[in-house]
């Protein structure tokens, strides 16, 4: 029998990796450019996946490339915790001004979004020497172990690896699904039943949950939060690592509510792929844990900074965030336009460029086979779509922020055609 590269190539890997890993697609990648990417056997395709959220200034982008090039060339790795460097620091001082807030603000790097929100909770408890942590349902907070507990999902995420750190408690995400009133009368039950707001570090939040189905968060729940979190002492924590860098029309979503977190979590476009992550927040609490508490050994590696820096001059010159609100505009037109066709769209909604649109069958109930199908369908004809939401009846949409019109018309195009051969 004569196998095709891809089809070796996924044989190989079931036999050498565990199933856990599991991927997509049944092709591997070969090369990346913009918002296209090529499979080992010359297949183009259109990626609006962006390696989950990373690649918001486009694969290869010639700025970002010569930024890791040059730092490559000077060192790529010292630990910033034995030998710094200069560009961590400065880094942390355009985060720092970046972010929602005035106050004065510092930064300190990692490599994941998942050690990003472990560590945003290690410092919010060291602050506040209180053990307790409020999320959400359908929240997606990582996939290590305090990070997973915070996750709102338990399959295929928690399911099996319990049991999880005591003293997290989760409450029902006020988005679509759920009022505020909802909301608010079971974190009052949490402080009847579980704990007294006196003991809780920090309250943990998405403005727009990702992996859970871009279910944006209410405005005036943003507002009981922040109330509720001066009322206590607690600790307010907004995961961007999925809505930052220009994905909702703004670089961090929290612009859009008019309240500033105390402290935020950054990863995925922050370095347009290399491994690097941010913890940024109100000085005094980011301070609270002594030297040494907080680091790792990759932790701001050189490369992934010098990228970081890279980035954020793109997403200015370029003006990203404002060019993926008008793309994500067409993109909803689009789903709306295929509402009159295809009946199992139920919602299309999102923040900027971070659309999605929700699938249901006619009794209403979740359409993951119909979802899973779209998927399947754009795949076929080359376009890289995911799927997200508690019961995996949600397609969403990264597209590049800097993809060319044409080829974001010609996703469009295919997008339309396999809604309707699902
Ligand atoms: N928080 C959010 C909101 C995320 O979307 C993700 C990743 N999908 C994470 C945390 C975890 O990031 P990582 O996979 O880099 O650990």
């Amino acid at each position: 029998m004569n196998h095709s590269r891809n089809e070796q190539l996924m044989a190989r890997k079931a036999a050498a990796t565990p199933r856990g890993v599991g991927v997509m697609g049944a092709f591997f990648a070969e090369r990346a450019q913009g918002a296209e990417l090529w499979d080992v056997e010359g297949r183009r395709y259109i990626d609006f996946a962006g390696g989950i959220a990373v690649m918001n200034v486009g694969h290869g982008h010639p700025k970002v490339l010569a930024a890791i090039q040059a730092q490559l060339e000077r060192f790529s790795h010292t630990c910033y915790q034995v030998v710094p460097y200069e560009g961590y620091v400065s880094l942390a001082e355009k985060l720092n001004r970046l972010t929602p807030g005035t106050h004065a603000k510092k930064t300190a790097f990692f490599s994941t979004g998942a050690e990003a929100v472990e560590n945003a909770v290690k410092i919010a408890r060291a602050h506040t020497r209180r053990s307790g942590v409020i999320a959400f349902g359908g929240a997606f907070h990582g996939r290590s172990l305090f990070a997973v507990s915070l996750t709102g999902k338990v399959q295929p995420y928690k399911a099996g690896f319990g049991p999880f750190p005591p003293e997290i408690y989760h409450a029902p995400f006020p988005c679509h699904g759920a009022s505020l009133e909802d909301t608010r009368k079971a974190v009052h039950h949490l402080f009847k039943a579980d704990i007294e707001p006196g003991r809780v570090a920090a309250i943990v939040f998405e403005p727009v949950q990702g992996e859970g189905g871009f279910n944006v968060i209410r405005p005036e729940a943003v507002a009981w939060l922040r109330e509720l979190c001066d009322e206590h002492g607690i600790v307010l924590i907004a995961d961007e690592v999925q809505t930052g860098f220009g994905r909702t029309g703004r670089m961090f979503a929290m612009e859009h509510y008019g309240v500033a977190p105390d402290l935020m979590t950054i990863a995925k476009s922050l370095a347009a792929g290399l491994p690097l992550s941010a913890v940024t927040g109100r000085a005094e609490i980011m301070d609270a844990p002594a030297a040494g508490g907080l680091g790792g050994t990759y932790a701001g590696n050189p490369l992934a900074v010098a990228a970081a820096h890279a980035v954020i001059d793109v997403m200015a010159d370029e003006r990203l965030p404002e060019r993926g609100a008008r793309l994500g505009e067409r993109l909803r037109a689009e789903l709306d336009a295929a509402r009159a066709e295809v009946p199992q769209i139920a919602d299309v909604r999102g923040l900027g460029g971070m659309v999605a649109v929700e699938l249901r069958r006619p009794d209403g109930a979740p359409d993951a086979e119909f979802t899973r199908c779209v998927q399947a369908q754009a795949l076929q004809r080359g376009l890289i779509l995911l799927t997200c939401g508690v019961d995996a009846n949600v397609v969403r949409f990264l597209f590049p922020l800097t993809v060319p019109e044409a080829v974001f018309d010609e996703a469009l195009a295919i997008l339309r055609d396999a809604l309707r051969a699902a």
